[in-house]
């Protein structure tokens, strides 16, 4: 995986079905609806689609996509923050209330063209095995890649639709 694929800033990315996708920005086509992300989307508000991160094979590992292309929360206008604020709040409980993990690291970087933020799950075993912090989110995304089987697939589908039921069940502007 190159740097610019990490930051979402490639042309193309193959997901983890296998299915491959052009486009000239991810996250627009992704608001448009161009790209089927593996799991389907989360949820969609006004402003925000939540879905799994489609080319990694992390169970619960999510992203919030901002649907207007802008690259930094300081663009963002009210309206927009409140539901990122809410999308985010309400995505961290779900994971933890379903038991699926119960720790997370936030991630937004601006040198991405288009505002993103990923909640990442720590695993224990991914922690005992690469350690603990920012610095290892790539190592074990790259790791959950290599290492990716059905039953995984089929672990981090069934984590999309439970965080999906989730939503469905909650007010999350409450
Ligand atoms: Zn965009």
């Amino acid at each position: 995986m190159n740097d610019n694929n990490f930051a979402g800033n490639s042309k193309k990315a193959i997901d983890f079905l296998g299915n491959e996708w052009t486009y000239d920005c991810m996250g627009c086509s992704i608001t448009r609806g161009e790209i089927k992300i593996p799991g389907g989307i989360i949820y969609e508000g006004n402003y925000t689609i939540l879905a799994s991160d489609p080319e990694i094979p992390i169970p619960g590992f999510l992203i919030v996509n901002i649907k207007r292309h802008i690259n930094s929360f300081s663009e963002l206008s009210k309206e927009e923050r409140n539901e990122v604020g809410n999308v985010i709040t309400y995505a961290e409980k779900a994971l933890k209330e379903l038991n699926i993990v119960n720790e997370v690291t936030l991630v937004q970087e601006e040198r991405s063209k288009h505002l993103h933020i990923w909640i990442f799950p720590n695993y224990n075993g991914m922690t005992k095995k690469f350690g603990k912090g920012i610095t290892y989110l790539r190592e074990i995304s790259e790791y959950a890649q290599r290492t990716v089987n059905d039953e995984k697939i089929k672990e981090v589908l069934d984590v999309s639709q439970k965080v999906r039921k989730y939503f469905e069940e909650h007010n999350i502007n409450e």
